[in-house]
């Protein structure tokens, strides 16, 4: 199957959103002589806690979501013995943190209209060792956070979410996700992600021991960080400090902590673009046998880090085949995720089986992530809707 026009440019899935702003503050980051974490990363961490509007939140900016997730359990002493419950359709990031730890991630099904975990699965996979539940608030739609914190409460176990695709998206009446009543918050800026400084990370939370335990492992569990001791803020000279635990090395440069100044200052931009986008696909696709995506709540903001599709089962047309159908048109795609259960790794380890996760084998068999992010051009947009109803029609 083929496109009749031939593309003269390649779409890529994914583009960063990168400003003269954001290109400006990492020449002016480089010309100023403080390159990794100082005072930026600093600016950083108290314009995101602004960004989110609570004044009670402590941000720690962090070298990814990976190590932010990592710190947040740790902080919450997750360890050998200990299950923390895990969608199993993510990205496996949000399942290795928990065995970094020694503990073991307990996976479970997702809620097939939202992809989202399902909270029912969730309490039925609750056992004496449970620990902690890490939802993934999955292509930037939130969780039933609701649902979540109910059985949290009841069970005595600790919520961190993995907000990486959830700048913004609210939950629970309009509230943003970093400001719910969870133990903590994990996002990403990551090169792909809705505010992207190539790597990046920042951990929210409301309880200053989870925050002060971050900030000392996210830097060789040294007591006070670099730019304390250098910047001539201390009473001995700058010179002394002290190892008081075998931390990490994640802490979030300047250099980075410079763009993402300024992609925050356009988050809400950046998401309004991306919601016109699913709109006019969603208005575009909506005669197509495919599932279109769930839609937040009323009264809720999806991020739209995602828009992702699925074919109707009986489609004429497979999955694998629209892919490369579009590759030839010059668009790119992608599919999120492979679950966890489909990877050797945790499959083998955890003896995992397809038939255990019913609503996300058969949403991985038949979706497509579409692109969807706020540098494409409305002509990039009509060509991915002409080349999908082209192909789907
Ligand atoms: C991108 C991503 C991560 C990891 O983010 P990094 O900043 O790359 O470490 C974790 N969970 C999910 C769901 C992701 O999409």
């Amino acid at each position: 199957m083929s496109i009749a026009t031939t593309p003269s440019t390649y779409l890529p899935f994914a583009l960063p959103d990168i400003g003269e702003a954001e290109i400006a503050e990492v020449v002016d980051t480089l010309r100023s002589g403080w390159i990794t974490t100082g005072p930026k990363a600093r600016r950083f961490e108290r314009e995101f806690k602004e960004f989110l509007g609570a004044a009670d939140l402590h941000a720690i900016a962090v070298s990814s979501a990976t190590a932010g997730l990592h710190l947040a359990l740790e902080a919450l002493k997750i360890g050998p013995g200990d299950e923390v419950i895990v969608p199993v359709h993510t990205f496996t990031a949000t399942a290795e943190v928990v065995s970094y730890l020694g503990a073991d991630p307990v996976f479970v099904d997702v809620d097939p209209a939202t992809l989202t975990i399902d909270p029912d699965a969730v309490g039925a996979a609750i056992t004496p060792r449970t620990r902690a539940i890490l939802p993934v608030h999955y292509a930037g739609l939130a969780c039933a956070m609701g649902p979540l914190v109910q059985i949290a409460a009841k069970h005595g176990l600790q919520i961190v979410e993995d907000a990486a695709h959830a700048l913004p998206t609210t939950s629970c009446g309009g509230r943003l996700i970093g400001t719910l009543d969870t133990a903590a918050t994990v996002f990403s800026f990551y090169a792909t992600k809705t505010v992207a400084t190539g790597e990046g990370g920042m951990i929210v939370t409301r309880s200053a021991d989870i925050a002060e335990r971050a900030r000392l492992m996210r830097l060789h569990g040294i007591n006070r960080d670099v730019f304390d001791r250098y910047s001539g803020k201390t009473d001995n000279g700058g010179w002394y400090y002290e190892v008081v635990a075998p931390g990490f090395k994640y802490n979030l440069p300047d250099l980075a902590a410079a763009i993402g100044l300024h992609q925050l200052a356009r988050a809400q931009a950046m998401r309004q673009r991306r919601a016109a986008i699913a709109a006019a696909y969603d208005d575009a696709f909506s005669c197509l046998p495919v599932e279109l995506p769930a839609m937040a709540p009323a009264g809720e903001t999806h991020a739209w880090h995602l828009y992702v599709i699925r074919l109707c089962r009986g489609s004429r047309i497979q999955r694998d085949e629209l892919i490369m159908a579009l590759r030839e048109a010059g668009i790119g795609t992608s599919v999120h995720y492979v679950p966890l259960h489909f990877h050797p790794y945790w499959r083998d380890r955890y003896s995992l089986r397809a038939g255990d996760f019913p609503a996300s084998t058969d949403a991985y068999r038949r979706m497509i992530s579409l692109p969807i992010y706020s540098k494409m051009e409305d002509a990039d947009v009509e060509r991915v809707i002409r080349s999908v109803r082209a192909l789907l029609a």
